[in-house]
Formats: C-alpha cells, structure tokens, sequence
C-alpha cells in the first residue's frame, strides 16, 4: 500500500517534531522551509570561533523534552551532553547586590527571610500548588489539541479552572503569598516567556515558577542549536525529506482539501498538510480566502508577544560578573511594559536580558573570550533604524559596563543586531512577533487560533502560535499533536 504523502511548511522545532512523527505514523514525509537550514528559531550563526545560539537560551521542562526523545526510542544523551547550571541564573537589582538563584532552592531561603520573614515556608506552600499546576497542565492539558468539547470539558466543567487559578492573575496570586517587591519581581519573571506580564497573565501559569525553581535551568553543551541538530538527525533517519531554500508561496485546497503547494521553485502535488510557519502568515497569505478561518481584524485585536531587539556580541577577554543568564531587573517593570502592551513605543529604561553561555561552555568562543546575547523586549511592529539600534547597544552597555564595574566595549571584536524587520524576513512573522502570542487569559487554551482549519479536511496547524503556546516544550508538543490528528484525519 502507498504511504500517504504529508507535507510540512516550516522546519522550527514544531515542523521537525511533525515531521518525525507523521514519518513514524508511516507516512512520507517533505518539509519545505524558506532557510538554508532548519530550527526556524533555534537556529546558530558562526562567526571566527564563536557560535551564538539565534533564538531561545533557557532550556526548561527537561522533563518535557525528554519524553519526546522516548517516543522515538532516544535519550538526549545521544544527542548531547545536558548540564544543570548553578546558579540557574543571576538577577540584577538597582537597589543592592545581584542575586545568584541558586539550583537547590534551600540555599535562597537566608535571602528570603531577610526580606520577609516567613516567606520561605510561604514559597514551599506557592510551589506545593505550582506542582499540582504543572502536572496537570504541562503533563494533561497542554496534550490535549482543544478542538472537541471533550477536551475543554474536562477542563472548565469539572472545578478544575478554579483550582488551577484560570481567573486570577500571576500578579494577584503572588502578592496574596508576598510583600516584598524583590521576591514578587523574582516570582513574576517567569510569566515574561508567556509573553505577557504578571497582571496578563492568568495564575495558573505559577507551574512556570515551579519549573524554574523545582526543576531547575539546563543547559545542552554546543548550545541550543543542538536540539535542531538532533530532531533533523531524527526526521532524516525516518526518511524524511527536507527542501531547503524552499519558500511556499500558496496553498491551493479544492472541495476541502488540500491538493497542493506552490513554492519558490515548483508545483508539488500532496496529500496532507500540516502548516508550522507563522499561522497568521500561513492563512492570511497563503491559502484562498474563503478557507481563512479567522479574519484579518481578528488578527489586528490579538495581544502579540513582544517582538525582541537582539545583539550577538564577541567579546575578546572574560567579563566578570556575569554567569550564564543574567537579569537587568534595574529599572522599573510596569513602565517597560507599558510601552510593549498599552502605548507602543522604544522604552525609555527598558529591563533586558544577558546570556552569556561561554561561562559554561567553551566551544562557543575562542579560549578566554566571551559570548554575549542581549535581548530587550520591545513592542511587535515598532519602527526602527540601524541608529536606533546602535543607541540601544550603547545604552544597555553603559548600564552593564556601571553595574559589572568591567569596561566592555573596548573589547567588542564583533557585534550584530536582529530586530522587527529581521523577525519578519527571517521567519515571515507577524508584527515581528518574537514568542507567538501572549497567554493572555483569552488567548489560553481553547482560546488560541485552533489547530484544524475550517472547512479543510486534510490540514492541520502546529507551532507557537497555536496551542498549547510558546516555547520549546509546547511547540513540541503542538508538533507532535498535529502529526497524530493528522495522521488520523488521512487514515
Ligand atoms: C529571541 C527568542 C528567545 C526565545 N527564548 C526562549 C527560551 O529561552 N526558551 C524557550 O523554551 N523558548 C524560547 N523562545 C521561543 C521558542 O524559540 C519558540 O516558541 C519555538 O522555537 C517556536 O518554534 P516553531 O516551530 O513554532 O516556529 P519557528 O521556529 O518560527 O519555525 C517556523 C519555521 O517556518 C518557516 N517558514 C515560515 N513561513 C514559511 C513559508 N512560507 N515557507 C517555508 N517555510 C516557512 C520559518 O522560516 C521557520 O523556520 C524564544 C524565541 C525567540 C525568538
């Protein structure tokens, strides 16, 4: 019997896990990605011994990722070489000391209790229930495509909205526990991932807390790109077929299916389809209108996750002061966010971020140099200029070179920026989006673009923006979800 013939657009970490999957549900397999080579995000770029990991740095949920590698009989240890950091990472304040967030949590408890007596037993009772949240919804809901009633009946009629704080926000649920404005900063920073603040942000994503501080920061030696190398290793062993330079330029559906693809070099007839690249790209511009299921204003009224300003720095001597993830919590939250989410606008005193993973790993810069990745949210769709950039270079460099006491730029050997219109080039990204969408409460589960189009049979969406949401360990799942309704769908 033929196989039936799937095909992938996009090649991020969703599009290889689809690809994987469907080729292990015994279909064959062509992935067409518009890059030279796959990750889509976790992609590298090499310049004279240094190599910078483009995208995400923070490998969290190993638990997560690792039973993806148990479903197609591997370990990551096949792959490469996971360490567990220690600190997990460092948080810069204005007001005192950096805080160095030790692996075992115990070793926080003195910090704690200096600042709020009491909130060390407090934090055991926060992540007590932070656990039951991430079972639940890392481990049961976040593996539920959303698209039947069952699916949401579980969830919403059963209590289980109100127990896992699905109408409360992070902020709220916090200050109920703390009063310090270090230890709420502390505990609000893992909600930025979701791409919204701690006020956006319903409770329920507390299980990121649990993740951070439970389950700890790891890091994969050769950097993050070795997570594309190994599900490409995957796919291409089960035979799956990768065209590269490849951009689809519309999807061509007939009585409700998809019949075929025209690309950037030809016509390619096909069975099946699941769709990676950006959703709002993928139905605003490739497919006919009448099988777009959300309208372009239902897309202009979605709250985006920031779009990022990205320098990749080589630096020709060891910086001190810094470990391998560093936070800038010296200016003020709200104000930054202010203008990513209400009045869209370059920050004026924007907290950022420092990823400087050569302190744990040498094969990234040359022997007794740095690697620096700087990271600064910004508003998605902001206007911008090569100067524009250079200021913000300059401005997050003073701030670290006063803060680390360490004058840095004499000893920049290289340096390059990525903004909003690289977000868009590079990956066809809507607004420049950097992470999807944010988790906002109404764009959370069910709630977000669904998975199986309207009135398309043989199509199904995966990655980022659909569910369960942004990341590494949700687009995997979303990937591998999309594989398994597909394969379904054509059986
Ligand atoms: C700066 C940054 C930092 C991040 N930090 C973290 C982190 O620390 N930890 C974490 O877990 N997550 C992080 N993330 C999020 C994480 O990287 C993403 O959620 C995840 O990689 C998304 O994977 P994806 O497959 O959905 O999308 P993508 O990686 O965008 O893949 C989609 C692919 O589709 C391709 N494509 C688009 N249109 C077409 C077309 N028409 N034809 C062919 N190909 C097309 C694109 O080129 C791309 O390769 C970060 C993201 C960014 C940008």
């Amino acid at each position: 019997m033929n196989k039936p013939r799937v095909s992938i657009i996009g090649s991020g970490i969703s599009g290889l896990i689809a690809a994987s999957t469907a080729a292990q549900n015994g279909c064959e397999v062509d992935v067409f990605e518009k890059n030279a080579e796959p990750g889509g995000r976790i992609r590298a770029m090499h310049y004279h011994g240094f190599t910078f990991d483009m995208g995400p740095s923070w490998y969290w949920m190993p638990d997560i990722i690792e039973d993806h590698f148990k479903k197609f009989g591997h370990t990551t240890s096949d792959f490469y070489e996971l360490v567990q950091l220690d600190p997990s990472y460092s948080v810069f304040w204005k007001d005192e000391p950096p805080l160095r967030v030790p692996a075992d949590l115990t070793g926080m408890y003195d910090w704690m209790e200096a600042k709020e007596p009491g909130s060390s037993r407090k934090l055991e009772r926060f992540l007590d229930q932070a656990r039951m949240k991430y079972e639940v919804g890392m481990w049961d809901l976040a593996q539920k495509p959303m698209q039947k009633p069952i699916d949401y009946m579980d969830f919403s009629l059963v209590g289980k909205a109100f127990r896992m704080d699905l109408f409360k926000s992070m902020h709220r649920h916090i200050t109920q526990y703390f009063k310090d404005p270090h230890i709420i900063s502390l505990l609000s920073f893992p909600v930025l991932f979701l791409g919204g603040t701690a006020r956006q942000i319903p409770a329920l994503y507390s299980l990121m807390n649990y993740a951070d501080l439970k389950l700890g920061t790891w890091y994969p030696m050769g950097g993050m790109v070795k997570l594309t190398e190994a599900w490409h290793q995957i796919a291409t062993e089960l035979g799956v077929r990768f065209h590269f330079d490849e951009e689809i330029r519309e999807i061509h559906v007939n009585d409700d299916r998809v019949k075929a693809l025209k690309t950037s070099k030809k016509y390619f007839p096909t069975e099946a389809l699941i769709a990676t690249g950006d959703y709002h790209h993928v139905e605003q511009e490739l497919l006919p209108s009448y099988y777009r299921h959300y309208s372009e204003s239902y897309w202009q009224k979605r709250t985006m996750s920031p779009s990022s300003l990205l320098f990749y720095i080589g630096v020709n001597t060891k910086v001190p002061g810094l470990t391998h993830h560093n936070l800038f919590f010296d200016e003020d939250l709200d104000r930054h966010s202010y203008s990513i989410y209400t009045e869209p606008e370059w920050p004026r005193k924007p907290l950022f971020y420092v990823c400087c993973p050569s302190k744990t790993d040498d094969s990234v810069a040359p022997d007794g140099f740095e690697n620096l990745f700087v990271l600064i949210p910004i508003a998605p769709d902001l206007d911008e200029t090569p100067e524009i950039h250079e200021y913000y270079f300059d401005l997050i460099m003073q701030r670290m070179e006063k803060r680390l006491n360490f004058n840095i730029r004499p000893h920049v050997l290289f340096k390059k920026s990525f903004g909003v219109q690289d977000f868009k080039r590079a990956y066809n990204s809507f607004k420049g989006n950097a992470y999807g969408l944010a988790n906002t409460l109404n764009q959370t589960a069910g709630l977000k673009p669904a998975m199986c189009p309207k009135n398309i049979d043989n199509m199904v969406y995966a990655g980022q923006l659909t569910v369960p949401g942004p990341g590494i360990p949700p687009s995997l799942i979303s990937g591998r979800m999309a594989a398994d309704l597909l394969t379904k769908q054509i059986a």
